[in-house]
């Protein structure tokens, strides 16, 4: 990575301002995942650690102003427990008493600021917020992979006002994403899929010039059999894109790998009747909800030669459990091979989550629309306004 991090500037004594990615999910006042806070510890430790007095920063849920039931508090809380050691909580997002805190902290300890969305400069990159964030403290850290898409006044705005550098789990990220969109040794297979291709036109773009082969399941496969004359029932089809999803097979040519079989059903229904069949012979009335055995097969045998893969995408309605059975299948076999393998989306990530094999893959992105525009080929905004190295 060519931007600085935490290990190239001098923390000891400093105020430090790092933008973390608390946005958690919440039950009430409980959090019923921590992994974001986890994610963050290491970079949060290191400060700690070279004496730095550590002000962090996040946004959670998409409050309009101010509402106390998305305050951080639960966040401060938790990382409390978590670092052993008191953890203060602002008042506000900026302001006069938020200022005097941050000026009083001393090296070595913690504080958090309020939801940084009950200000409503923050998600339109308002100078004014900037400004005042940037007067908490003497050096920003980004480590909010996850926002990192979003020019935000805490990702953007705040880092051109002062030294700005990138926290581990940033630089993790990015090291790991742009081996596989950058530099990717092959051969390098892309696996896609997910429920829409216009949701994923941009990356099918990108990628295609890089990827040796690109293997198409989840919905996103049905538009392009449709595209290639197949009869596909009540299956999801976005007939807008049916253009579209010709030209990228003429582009692709034999590159891109589409399903040769397909779990059916007779209702959109965990509790529907199934059964296999081949693509070309889905009955009126029913709907392809994952792919079929013939095709795990298929994707398994080209994955096998693989030495880089990145997956975006379930290949069927994992949500459901009948129709899980192909991405799970699918998230075995990278957690088996010797390549480096990448997920990123929200979706693949938390399918590969439920598969059990997150610490058998090399990689699996925290950030699902940050590894969608990453995968894009776009510039993040929130690591574009890091210094460089
Ligand atoms: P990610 O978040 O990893 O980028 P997407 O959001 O693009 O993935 O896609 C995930 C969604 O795609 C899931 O909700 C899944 O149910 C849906 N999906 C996958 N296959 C199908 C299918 N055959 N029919 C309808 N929806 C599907
Ligand atoms: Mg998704």
């Amino acid at each position: 990575m060519d931007k600085k991090t935490v290990r190239d500037v001098n923390l000891e004594g400093k105020r430090v301002l790092m933008r973390a990615d608390f946005n958690v999910p919440l039950d009430g006042k409980t959090i019923t995942d921590d992994n974001r806070i986890q994610a963050a510890l290491p970079t949060i430790k290191y400060i700690i650690d070279q004496g730095g007095a550590l002000i962090l920063m996040s946004h959670l849920g998409r409050p309009k102003g101010v509402d106390p039931k998305l305050s951080l508090q639960p966040v401060a809380d938790r990382l409390g427990e978590l670092l052993s050691q008191e953890v203060k909580m602002a008042p506000a997002v900026v302001g006069d008493e938020v200022e005097a805190m941050a000026k009083a902290l001393k090296p070595g300890e913690v504080m958090v600021l309020e939801n940084t969305r009950f200000e409503s400069g923050e998600t339109k990159n308002n100078p004014d917020l900037a400004e005042k964030l940037a007067a908490l403290g003497e050096v920003y850290v980004n480590d909010a992979f996850g926002t990192a898409h979003r020019a935000h006044a805490s990702t953007v705005g705040v880092a051109e006002k002062m030294p700005a550098v990138a926290g581990f789990l940033m630089e993790k990220e990015i090291n790991f994403l742009s081996k596989a969109v950058e530099d990717p040794e092959s051969p390098y297979i892309v696996i896609l899929g997910g429920a829409k291709v216009s949701d994923k036109i941009a990356v099918i773009e990108n990628l295609l010039g890089k990827a040796d082969t690109i293997l198409v399941g989840g919905g996103m496969a049905n538009t392009f059999l449709k595209a290639k004359g197949l009869e596909l029932a009540d299956s999801l089809v976005e007939d807008d894109v049916l253009d579209t999803a010709r030209e990228l097979m003429e582009t692709a040519k034999d590159k891109l790998v589409l399903p040769v079989d397909a779990v059916v059903a007779d209702d959109f229904d965990k509790d529907a009747n199934q059964k296999v069949v081949a693509v070309d012979a889905v009955p009126a009335g029913w709907r392809i909800l994952d792919i079929g055995p013939d095709t795990i097969a298929l994707f398994k045998e080209k994955l096998a030669e693989a030495n880089t893969v990145v997956w975006n995408g379930p290949m069927g309605v994992f949500e459901m459990n009948p129709f899980a059975q192909g991405t799970f299948a699918i998230a075995r076999t990278l957690a088996e091979l010797e390549a480096v393998t990448i997920i990123g989306g929200g979706d693949s990530a938390s399918a590969v989550k439920q598969a059990g094999v997150a610490d058998d893959v090399s990689h699996v992105s925290t950030g699902g629309g940050a590894s969608l525009e990453f995968f894009e080929g776009k510039l993040l905004p929130g690591l574009g306004a890091l210094n460089d190295k």
